[in-house]
């Protein structure tokens, strides 16, 4: 930890004194929230620092791929103590934020990063990432209510878009069906409401595709860093 005048003169952004002046003067935001005396500090390993909102440079960004396990709530903390995503990050220093949201009984590829940008950049809609899941469902859904979910389906914050749908399992026994479902969206709990629209209830799901991104050998709970080549064919 070092005092913010010392890490922003380090930074190039000025001489101490003038960064002394720059935090008085309300210039200054360490992890989104204005600091305007002089005694605070930060490490610019962790803290995102932003003098006129631009981040200093010298934080390193990374990238990084995690098989989320169910029951892992993907938000920095939780104020009812749960497990967070953060829990299964150890030696990550940085801290970094879920590219989208899985939902605390997801399971599956998550993307976490400090870029804020290449989080915007994959979490808008227009720039239509494929998201493909494995759908455990109650019941074996007809191929005509799949058919349904390919096209779009009514839900209450309106039709979704086209969607590629299959079955990849079906368990006659414990009338089951597992079906892969790829979308281009990332409303909240999309993927269960649209089964639920087609009264199949998900009793599991995973998520194993993101874009070009696939988990291969990633244990359950594990994290790897992206290749910079992953990086670049995700931008
Ligand atoms: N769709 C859902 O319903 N839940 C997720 O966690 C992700 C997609």
């Amino acid at each position: 930890m070092e005092r913010l005048q010392k890490i922003l003169a380090q930074a190039g952004i000025a001489s101490r004194r003038k960064c002394e002046e720059l935090i008085l003067s309300g210039a200054v935001e360490v992890n989104g929230e204005k600091v305007t005396t002089l005694g605070v500090k930060a490490d610019p390993a962790v803290d995102s620092i932003v003098v006129n909102g631009k981040p200093i440079k010298g934080e390193k960004k990374i990238y990084l791929m995690m098989n989320k396990m169910k029951g892992v709530i993907t938000s920095a903390k939780d104020p009812q103590g749960r497990k967070t995503v953060t829990d299964f990050l150890p030696g990550i220093k940085e801290r970094v934020y879920p590219v989208g949201r899985l939902d605390y009984d997801t399971e599956g590829l998550l993307l976490l990063t400090n870029d804020g940008e290449f989080a915007n950049l994959l979490t808008h809609p227009k720039h239509h990432v494929p998201k493909t899941y494995h759908a455990t469902v109650k019941g074996v859904p007809h191929g005509t209510a799949l058919e349904q979910l390919q096209k779009g389906i009514k839900l209450e914050d309106g039709m979704t878009a086209p969607a590629e749908v299959e079955y990849h399992d079906v368990d006659t026994e414990k009338n089951e069906a597992t079906i892969t479902i790829t979308i281009y969206e990332g409303r909240n709990r999309q993927v269960r409401r649209m089964f639920e629209a087609i009264n199949h209830k998900v009793i599991r799901l995973r998520r194993v595709r993101f874009g070009e991104l696939t988990l291969q050998t990633l244990g359950r709970g594990k994290y790897r860093h992206l290749t910079p080549k992953e990086i670049e064919e995700l931008k």
